[in-house]
């Protein structure tokens, strides 16, 4: 609890009981959220380290609810998950992250492709490959252009998860294995999925900072993403030493409040035409 500051902090030393209260008044608003409009994508850029060029954003969803406030997706998403509202809840972020970014395509925005975080009850959805095929033929979008974002959890049923792998990639899309590092991964399993990118977590990224231990895990990481020919792509970058390391240790892609936060649709069209002239 106490790297994540304080109001989390908050949340974790506060009773059982309040945090069942809070998970109650959480479930009935979600249940309407998606009814009521309530949701909306951000997206943070993902930038080629080494040129500052944008390569693609992450779709981020965010829940405002008028009794409730601002909602976090750590605090939501892990309850949709519960509830089985991740199912309908997903598919309109997948929708709406394929829409937009054809929009922005149409607008003449190059080489932009959209990452969307698939929460493994979504992943492992009978009906999820299916939807995806309609999603990109509702929208217009190549597959090419769509990146998956699951979580090593997927390891823990290795043979279906690599029969929907096999089909995400028959249909075209990209996957990438999120939050890289924290969960239980077999390096076995692992170099033998069909996977384009791995996304290390956040907590190695920091690490630069805190002791060569770190710094050799972050390293290593990185060397035997390569050596697998995946795709690296760093998470949570926060300081300039930090990109320093990642592009002396060839790491090509990252995303972090250095660069972005999370913007609004609107935030994001200023930014990427800013950028675009400068
Ligand atoms: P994630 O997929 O690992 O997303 C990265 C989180 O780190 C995001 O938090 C992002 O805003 C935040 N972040 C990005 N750069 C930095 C940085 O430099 N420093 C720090 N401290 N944080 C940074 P967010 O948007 O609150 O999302 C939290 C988690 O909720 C996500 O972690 C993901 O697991 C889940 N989530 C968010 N949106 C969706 C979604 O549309 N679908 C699903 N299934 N899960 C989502
Ligand atoms: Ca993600
Ligand atoms: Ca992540
Ligand atoms: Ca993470």
């Amino acid at each position: 609890a106490k790297e994540r500051g304080k109001n989390n902090y908050q949340f974790y030393n506060s009773s059982l009981h309040e945090k069942n209260e809070k998970k109650m008044r959480i479930e009935g608003k979600l249940r309407k959220a998606l009814e009521h409009n309530e949701f909306v994508l951000y997206y943070q850029p993902k930038i080629e380290l080494s040129t500052n060029r944008l390569v693609g954003v992450e779709a981020l969803i965010r829940w405002y609810n008028k009794e409730l406030g601002f909602v976090s997706p750590a605090d939501f998403i892990p309850i949709a998950e519960e509830l089985g509202l991740i199912i309908p809840i997903g598919k309109w972020i997948l929708r709406e992250a394929c829409r937009q970014c054809v929009e922005w395509q149409q607008l003449g925005f190059k080489n932009l492709s959209v990452a969307v975080n698939i929460s493994p009850r979504q992943f492992k959805d009978p009906s999820f490959i299916q939807t995806v095929v309609n999603i990109l033929e509702e929208t217009g979008l190549s597959p090419h252009y769509l990146e998956l974002e699951i979580t090593e959890s997927i390891m823990e049923d290795i043979k279906r998860s690599r029969a929907i792998l096999e089909k995400l990639k028959q249909v075209g899309v990209k996957v990438a294995i999120d939050d890289f590092g924290t969960g239980y991964s077999s390096l076995h399993y692992l170099c033998h999925l069909p996977i384009n990118t791995i996304k290390i977590d956040k907590s190695f990224v920091d690490g630069i900072h805190i002791s060569a231990e770190k710094v050799a895990i972050l390293q290593t990481i990185i060397d035997m993403g390569h050596r697998l020919q995946f795709e690296v792509v760093a998470e949570g970058i926060e300081t300039r030493s930090q990109v320093d390391f990642l592009v002396n240790h060839s790491c090509q892609v990252g995303q972090g409040y250095y660069f972005n936060k999370p913007l609004s649709v609107n935030d994001f069209e200023k930014w990427y035409i800013a950028q675009a002239f400068a």
